[in-house]
């Protein structure tokens, strides 16, 4: 039996496999269902990689390179899908050589993220050949494939702003962003950047509401403030709209919370079954790779004490719940270990303007006004003191 088995090597993956090969670990394994290793960054030759977690300022296939690099020590098997996972860190992989079953004493399942496509977001008309994701889109610009010239990209995320920066590279010319929200949900001046570096126009406020074209894409109907207008276009990118990949983690019947779409895990990374743990995006819709690289580390922290001395018991954990505004917070359960602070992160489901309120039981330990985007990272330390004794936390924003 093995020590470790990381599921997915990207910087969540290879981050955790650095810190368990350093502290010793020699059969520490990573699978990873694409032929190279590296995850997304891999795809997304544009600079802004590796900012905090390394503090260089790379494109993404460099950031990717340097990760693996580190991870040196660890044995990495490309080219294999893990395909269920059953109780006590069993694993059943699809790989060249055929089916196989892999046990391991602990299980990192670090899988990422993945965009919705056009089926799940209802968008009607056509299906003619040009409409993608951004990460399809960005797969088949590294291999060189130009499948549009001039595309509309729908939303206006980060990742909106990454397609642009790719389809410049390869010589496309995006020729609107669309947004149904009345402002961008990336960071100002995100949509100055589009409009005037890029001589992309960013129209708010505006739906999707019709593909056309009967082979090719070759336009789209929108809608603003009640006005339908066609715009020409060879292609569509939908960004955006990301959801952890926790296909596996449901399909093998870990906890899963509805708000974040992620597995439900502790303060130390674990899952619902203790010999999983999970760390990385699959925890919640996008965040920057800096953000997953420390989970990624944080989590081989947990299962290196788990593999040693033991954790706390998973049962005498405190649940976490939310309300008014919150979308979801994380960790989901608290275990009382010493006495350091706890962290949680959570995101609004909507714009909020109002209060945030953390609650240990009926006492309230912290009260505070708030204004927050649904893209905005919350962060909420909580004492260990204010948790002795306690049977719940609960998170509003009213
Ligand atoms: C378009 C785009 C642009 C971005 N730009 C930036 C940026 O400029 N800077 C930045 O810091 N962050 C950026 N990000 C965010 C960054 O990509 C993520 O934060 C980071 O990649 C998350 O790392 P991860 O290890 O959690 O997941 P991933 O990088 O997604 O890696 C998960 C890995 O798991 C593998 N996997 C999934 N399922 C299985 C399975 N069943 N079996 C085996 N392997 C599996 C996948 O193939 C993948 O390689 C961007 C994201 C996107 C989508």
């Amino acid at each position: 039996m093995r020590s470790v088995t990381i599921i997915g090597a990207g910087p969540a993956g290879l981050s955790a496999a650095r810190v368990l090969v350093a502290a010793g670990l020699r059969d520490v394994l990573l699978l990873e269902r694409n032929p190279e290793a590296g995850g997304l960054p891999r795809f997304c030759d544009h600079l802004g990689w590796g900012v905090l977690d390394l503090h260089r300022f790379w494109r993404g296939p460099r950031y990717a390179r340097e990760l693996v690099t580190r991870a040196a020590g660890a044995e990495i098997r490309t080219n294999t899908t893990v395909t269920a996972m059953a109780a006590g860190g069993s694993l059943h992989v699809s790989s060249p050589d055929g089916p196989a079953v892999i046990e391991s004493r602990a299980v990192l399942i670090a899988t990422g993220i993945r965009e919705t496509p056009r089926g799940p977001r209802l968008v009607s008309g056509t299906r003619p050949w040009g409409v993608m994701t951004t990460g399809a889109f960005q797969e088949m610009a590294q291999a060189r494939q130009i499948p549009f010239r001039s595309p509309v990209i729908i939303g206006t995320e980060l990742v909106a702003f990454s397609a642009i920066m790719t389809a410049r590279h390869a010589g496309i010319s995006p020729v609107a962003m669309i947004e149904v929200n009345p402002r961008i949900t990336a960071r100002r001046p995100g949509d100055l950047i589009a409009r005037h570096v890029f001589s992309v126009p960013v129209l708010t406020d505006t739906r999707l509401v019709t593909i056309k074209g009967v082979d090719r894409v070759e336009g789209i109907v929108v809608e603003q403030q009640g006005q339908r207008r066609e715009i020409t276009c060879d292609g569509i990118i939908f960004s955006g709209a990301f959801v952890p990949e926790a296909f596996l983690a449901r399909a093998s019947g870990l906890a899963i919370d509805p708000g974040s779409g992620g597995p439900v895990i502790d303060n130390f990374y674990r899952c619902s079954d203790p010999s999983y743990f999970a760390a990385g995006n699959i925890l919640r819709p996008v965040e920057h790779s800096g953000m997953a690289a420390r989970e990624g580390v944080l989590a081989a922290g947990a299962i290196l004490q788990a593999l040693g001395a033991g954790l706390p018991r998973p049962d005498a954990a405190i649940p976490v719940s939310i309300g008014g505004a919150m979308r979801y917070a994380y960790p989901q359960r608290l275990v009382l270990a010493d006495d350091k602070p706890l962290g949680l992160f959570g995101r609004a489901r909507i714009a909020h303007q109002g209060r945030l309120r953390v609650l240990c039981d009926d006492a309230v330990i912290a009260s505070r006004p708030i204004t927050i985007l649904p893209e905005r990272r919350l962060a909420i330390t909580i004492a260990a003191r204010d948790l002795v004794g306690r049977s719940a936390v609960s998170i509003l924003l009213d």
